[in-house]
């Protein structure tokens, strides 16, 4: 498997993304947002996602250079459309609108629909962290097909429907970021599977007749002949159903129904952001006091296996980022296969990619 090094990667990424039709800091923010979710652990959301990227732009589902138009404005409620464009910019406008809000009234309400697929919602949680701020997200996917049951269920009825809560660092601890799809695991787990040959996670994948399944080809197939399971079954599956209504209903976006699918075909990603900002409720030194207490309190739980100490929220993502900064980002053949096939797509040469990437011709 290549291991490539991270800007090398960053300027394979943005030079497919530009050759799609993207002004380079358009080009730049994409490359920059995926391969940050490839350092942060999460290959699922990462650079294996331009092949569909780059064939929702030819097909016209997602729309180079688009920024969100507000509207709904009432202050510190805010309610965006992201017009198709790139999710990495429209997120990063959406945070930017709500950060700004917050600061102004104490607290945003931010509703973001019809923007293309928005990537790790961590990136957005961690933005808000950066301002000072705490957040939550909740998201939901639709013009993707269904791929996730209901608890009960036999077929899948929505998507992966992401959420996020995020607590900005204090003195003594980074930021603390919660951020998980509702499914047993990301779809983008299942590809890695399935582009490495290994079986799906355990406990992942249930068959059409909702039996357990380890076989990542079934969601491949047409029509799909299987679904992911929710985690933490009931509450898992309440979680991702009010992730479904409240990034819909709440923004004027859709859920994923069969009468709301795109043709042509596109990911697009509804988000309700609430962030606020602590220092309207408490002070700073109370609010840092209670998060490093709570963090310290959690932390000196003995481990079950000493070789694996408990972690907070975010604690993983940084320890690859710092692993992957260094030593570089695997990216496996079938991925990096797509990767180059999508480039070529766009006007590009596998030569000229593997040669930006560092990679022998
Ligand atoms: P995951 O199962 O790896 O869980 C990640 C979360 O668990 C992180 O907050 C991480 O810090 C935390 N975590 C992991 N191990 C921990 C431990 N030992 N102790 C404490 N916390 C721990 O994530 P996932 O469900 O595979 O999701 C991966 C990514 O996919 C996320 O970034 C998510 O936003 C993204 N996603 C996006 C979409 C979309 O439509 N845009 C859809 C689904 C998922």
């Amino acid at each position: 498997m290549p291991t490539i090094d991270h800007a090398r990667l960053t300027d394979a990424i943005a030079a497919i993304v530009a050759a799609g039709g993207s002004e380079a800091a358009e080009a730049r923010t994409v490359a920059d947002n995926l391969v940050g979710a490839n350092l942060a652990g999460h290959d699922s959301h990462g650079v294996g996602m331009i092949p569909a990227y780059i064939e929702n732009r030819v097909t016209g589902g997602l729309v180079a250079n688009a920024h969100v138009s507000v509207e709904v404005d009432n202050g510190a409620v805010v309610v965006l459309d992201g017009n198709s464009g790139y999710g990495q910019v429209v997120g990063q406008e959406a945070m930017d609108i709500g950060i700004e809000r917050a600061r102004e009234f104490g607290a945003a309400v931010i509703g973001l629909r019809n923007a293309h697929h928005i990537g790790r919602i961590g990136q957005w949680g961690e933005q808000c962290a950066a301002a000072g701020l705490v957040s939550m997200h909740h998201v939901n996917v639709m013009g993707h097909k269904a791929i996730v049951a209901p608890y009960r269920g036999t077929d899948a009825r929505y998507v992966t429907n992401p959420y996020c809560a995020t607590l900005p660092g204090t003195d003594n601890n980074p930021p603390t970021v919660l951020d998980f799809a509702t499914s047993m695991v990301a779809m983008g787990k299942i590809r890695v599977a399935r582009n490495k040959g290994e079986p799906a996670p355990e406990g992942a994948l249930m068959d059409s007749k909702g039996q357990p399944s380890r076989d990542p080809n079934i969601m491949y197939e047409e029509p799909i002949a299987g679904a992911l399971q929710p985690f933490g079954a009931h509450k898992g599956y309440g979680l991702a159903l009010m992730n479904e209504i409240l990034a819909s209903a709440m923004t004027g976006g859709l859920g994923c129904r069969p009468e709301t699918k795109y043709d042509p075909p596109k990911i697009i990603n509804n988000m309700l952001s609430i962030i606020i900002d602590p220092m309207k409720l408490v002070s700073r030194q109370f609010f840092n006091s209670e998060v490093d207490a709570t963090i310290a309190h959690v932390k000196a739980s003995p481990a079950a296996d000493p070789a694996k100490p408990v972690l907070v929220p975010g604690d993983p993502e940084r320890a690859s980022r710092s692993a992957r900064t260094t030593q570089g980002v695997p990216v496996d053949d079938e991925t990096w296969r797509e990767i180059t096939a999508a480039g070529v797509s766009v006007g590009l040469t596998d030569a000229e990619l593997n040669k930006i990437a560092g990679l022998a011709a």
